[in-house]
């Protein structure tokens, strides 16, 4: 098959069935595109569609999601997960709304400047909303490709990816650019899955050469296996006399950044020093731990029940900015980290 065919047949095919009724795909704007890139990112199409939905109809332009307190954007974000990809879009709308006049660049070049888009994610928007040739080579894509051309090696090795980008910029059509992306995204979803793909369903199958060598059990080559480190932290569930759970904001960078967290020690003797709340250790009552795993660690997560020995600071602690009381069972409305999601559900049953 030649480029030119190879564009031709995943085209006939995103035609006949290829997915064209999707939110983002109704008004094709490099802001809905870009939103909707962003929260495809390591996420399934099922579970970005009601988070689209939400963020199109609070922010129904990107000034809007600029104009956005950063609390209402992690908020809304609560569940997606990879909450680098929420501050990375708030900031960016800033960018485009002070720096563009809310206008999009229409370049490669610019958009991956901004943060949060990259080579590929700067393809897609430019593609879709304006029908420029550029490139994609996202999640999906790469495993079509690699399976198709039987490239080996895993695809986070900068040599890979260099073979894969010089596919994916090939077989790039000049006309249906945007469909073709469109195209290229729903053949991986749908057909070259991980496990196993729809081969005798694929338009490229003819020529693909993981399917000829008997290989798209293998390819694309799986990341080298490494094992990940443990880390422990102990969380302190601190209540007051109404119930309500203390929680700070984290600092905006790093590992949940700017996400609302239990406050955190590392050994119970050093509680008060290392969180400035005088704890009384007598009361601490340490609960299952749970595992929180990064891609880089795990987390092993003590929680553990614990008093304030002067009550009086209770109140001294609510002056804080980065402090709050959290009501369980009225949530105030503030981004959470996951784990700490999952261990306030906890207390409520
Ligand atoms: S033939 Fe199979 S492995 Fe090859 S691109 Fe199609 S679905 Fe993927």
């Amino acid at each position: 098959m030649t480029d030119q065919q190879f564009s031709e047949a995943v085209l006939e095919w995103f035609d006949q069935h290829g997915r064209h009724d999707l939110p983002w795909q109704e008004q094709k704007t490099a802001y809905f595109t870009w939103l909707s890139e962003i929260m495809l990112q390591q996420t399934q199409v099922t579970t970005v569609i009601p988070y689209f939905e939400k963020f199109r109809q609070q922010f129904p332009t990107v000034v809007d999601l600029a104009r956005a307190e950063p609390d209402h954007v992690l908020h809304l974000w609560t569940g997606l997960g990879y909450y680098a990809r929420a501050r990375n879009l708030h900031k960016t709308a800033k960018i485009i709304a002070s720096e563009y006049g809310g206008e999009f660049p229409q370049s490669v070049e610019e958009l991956e400047q901004l943060p949060g888009i990259g080579r590929s994610t700067a393809g897609a928007i430019l593609s879709i909303s304006t029908g420029k040739r550029a490139a994609i080579l996202d999640g999906n894509v790469k495993r079509v490709l690699a399976r198709y051309y039987a490239v080996e090696g895993w695809p986070g090795t900068t040599a890979v990816m260099k073979t894969l980008w010089q596919h994916a910029e090939q077989n790039t059509p000049v006309t249906r650019v945007g469909e073709y992306t469109q195209a290229m995204m729903d053949m991986g979803a749908t057909l070259c899955t991980r496990s196993k793909p729809s081969c005798l369903l694929c338009p490229l199958q003819q020529s693909c050469q993981a399917y000829l060598q008997g290989k798209t059990a293998t390819l694309p080559s799986p990341r080298p296996k490494k094992t990940l480190p443990v880390k422990q932290t102990l969380m302190l569930l601190i209540l007051d006399d109404e119930n309500r759970i203390l929680l700070r904001q984290r600092p905006p960078s790093g590992i949940w950044g700017g996400l609302w967290s239990l406050p955190e020690t590392s050994d119970l003797r050093d509680a008060t020093s290392e969180t400035g709340l005088a704890i009384d250790i007598d009361s601490a009552l340490p609960l299952e731990p749970v595992r929180h795993t990064f891609s880089h660690f795990h987390l092993d997560i003590t929680p553990v029940k614990v008093s304030l020995q002067d009550k009086d600071l209770t109140n001294h602690v609510m002056e804080e900015p980065a402090t709050l009381w959290y009501n369980l069972r009225q949530p105030q409305k503030v981004g959470l980290a996951a784990p700490v999601k999952k261990l306030l559900a906890k207390q409520l049953t």
